[in-house]
């Protein structure tokens, strides 16, 4: 068997494993053996790939490969380690900006280094290969810088709003076609500069325009394109592995953004053409009225004579990291035999599934945690709703108010319930910087402070509510 055809084979293996931890990905009880198939495919991976370079590279090439490949792991490594939960997002968006950079920079290598061997029509496929190579990778690279920022809170959420911006949109896609057709006719480099600039200018407008309740979907959709910028740097280096994987992440980084897009009622080609066709929506927030507060032991109170409840967590019990206690106060609750559900939004916390692994890592049961669709029908028969650390996802304003910048996007109706009780530290708007009128209504009060604090008093206020209480003295017969 010669070289290449054992790399080939293990290619073929190393594809077998993406798309085995893919399907290991998509649920969380087998998330973790999902991570153990992909890590396994990228060591096949990366072994096969460096078998095949040393064929054709030096020593001295080698001992690069192996430094360059220490030292991206080791980042790596590092980065992992010490992120925070509520981090991932920006972690990942960080880390989608270098598949774009990698693949410019393999587009402009395929340019400055072409195979002498090429001529007539596969010269001209390699020169559309690098354009396109080029433009996906530019417009990957600055359009997760800035969602980076956006989601580190660097820059603000609220999106861009250029006069003509979907002009200038259209104008930059049609300069690219006009650009790849001239270049595939007499390459040279200043029509590749120009690509590139069109492309990053287009990458960090495209995202800049896109508000921060659509985020979520652009975090995903900025994952398909760095699966397609890494195909199209496997057309170039003719690298069979890296154009399967690249398909396969962005074909299924698209289909998420899909069904992020249905479960969040927006227009898929609206939030990938930046916003195209929502209007500019400010909302109409006049005055919301007077809220109410409650303290931790009159929660205890409310929810020692309730008969179900519903907890709908959001970012804020991930920032607190409130799971802990939560998944005791459900326990307790339980054992009162009280009906105690989860109810999680799609969109709730920082990235998909945010809540769920949250939820999963304090050990709360599966079978009580449900999804938006499965429990929206139930807080109208529900006595409590403990809203912790949640907002978006739980704004009415999505529901019935028009003009609100969130309109359309399906919520969880908490505020159907009989009493609604929402842990937050102020009165601050949520991610998408809208007010909610869940606060002001008449059966929800605000218990404020710090998730992880106010749940650990009401636990001890339970704790108080079940101890025997001292006789008086002389009360005593
Ligand atoms: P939000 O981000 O809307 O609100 C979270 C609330 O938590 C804030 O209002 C904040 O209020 C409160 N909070 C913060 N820290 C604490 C703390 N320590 N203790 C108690 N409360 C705290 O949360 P949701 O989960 O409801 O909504 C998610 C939002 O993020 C949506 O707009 C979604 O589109 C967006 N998004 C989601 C992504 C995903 O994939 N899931 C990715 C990117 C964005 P206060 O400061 O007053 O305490």
């Amino acid at each position: 068997m010669t070289t290449v055809t054992a790399a080939e084979a293990a290619y073929v293996v190393a594809a077998l494993l993406f798309i085995l931890s893919l399907a290991g990905l998509s649920q969380h009880r087998t998330s973790r053996s999902g991570v153990v198939w992909g890590i396994a495919g990228m060591v096949i991976a990366l072994a096969a790939t460096v078998g095949l370079a040393s064929r054709s590279i030096t020593a001295t090439g080698l001992v690069l490969i192996a430094v360059a490949t220490a030292v991206g792991a080791g980042i790596g490594l590092w980065r992992a380690r010490v992120v925070e939960m509520t981090g991932m997002p920006e972690l990942i968006a960080i880390m989608h900006s270098l598949v774009g950079l990698a693949a410019t920079f393999v587009g402009w290598n395929g340019y400055l280094d072409v195979d002498p061997g090429l001529s007539g029509s596969l010269l001209g496929i390699h020169h559309a290969e690098v354009f396109i190579g080029v433009f996906i990778g530019a417009v990957t690279f600055t359009g997760s810088v800035v969602a980076y920022l956006k989601l580190s809170a660097r820059i603000k959420s609220s999106p861009l709003t250029l006069p003509g911006k979907h002009i200038l949109n259209v104008g930059a896609l049609l300069a690219f076609v006009a650009l790849t057709v001239a270049f595939v006719a007499r390459p040279n480099i200043g029509l590749l500069i120009a690509v590139t600039v069109v492309a990053l200018a287009l990458g960090a407008h495209l995202v800049a325009s896109i508000g921060g309740g659509d985020m979520p979907v652009v975090v995903s959709m900025l994952n398909s394109y760095s699966g397609w910028a890494a195909a199209a740097s496997g057309f170039l280096l003719a690298n069979n592995l890296l154009i399967v994987t690249g398909a396969l992440v962005g074909s299924s980084g698209a289909y998420l953004s899909y069904i992020m897009c249905k479960a969040m009622n927006r227009s898929f080609i609206s939030v990938i053409a930046g916003g195209f066709g929502t209007p500019a929506a400010a909302a109409e927030e006049g005055e919301q009225g007077e809220h109410r507060e409650i303290n931790a032991e009159e929660t205890a109170e409310l929810l020692r004579d309730a008969s179900s409840v519903i907890i709908t967590p959001g970012y804020g019990m991930a920032v607190a990291q409130a799971q802990y206690p939560v998944a005791e106060l459900a326990r307790k609750l339980r054992e009162r035999g009280v009906e105690v559900r989860f109810g999680i939004h799609p969109v709730a916390g920082r990235l998909p599934g945010h809540m769920n692994v949250l939820l999963a890592e304090a050990n709360v049961p599966y079978d009580v945690v449900l999804e938006m669709d499965e429990i929206n029908d139930d807080f109208a028969a529900t006595s409590v709703v403990l809203v912790i650390g949640a907002n978006d996802t739980v704004n009415p304003a999505a529901t019935d108010n028009p003009s609100s910048p969130i309109a359309g996007m399906p919520v969880l109706h908490v505020w159907e319930a009989a009493n609604v009780v929402v842990f937050k530290r102020s009165m601050a708007a949520g991610y998408a910087g809208v007010q909610n009128p869940l606060f002001f209504r008449e059966n929800t009060q605000m218990l404020f402070g710090d998730a992880k604090q106010r749940v650990e008093d009401i636990l001890r206020g339970l704790d108080a509510l079940d101890a025997p209480v001292p006789e008086m003295a002389g009360t005593s017969r």
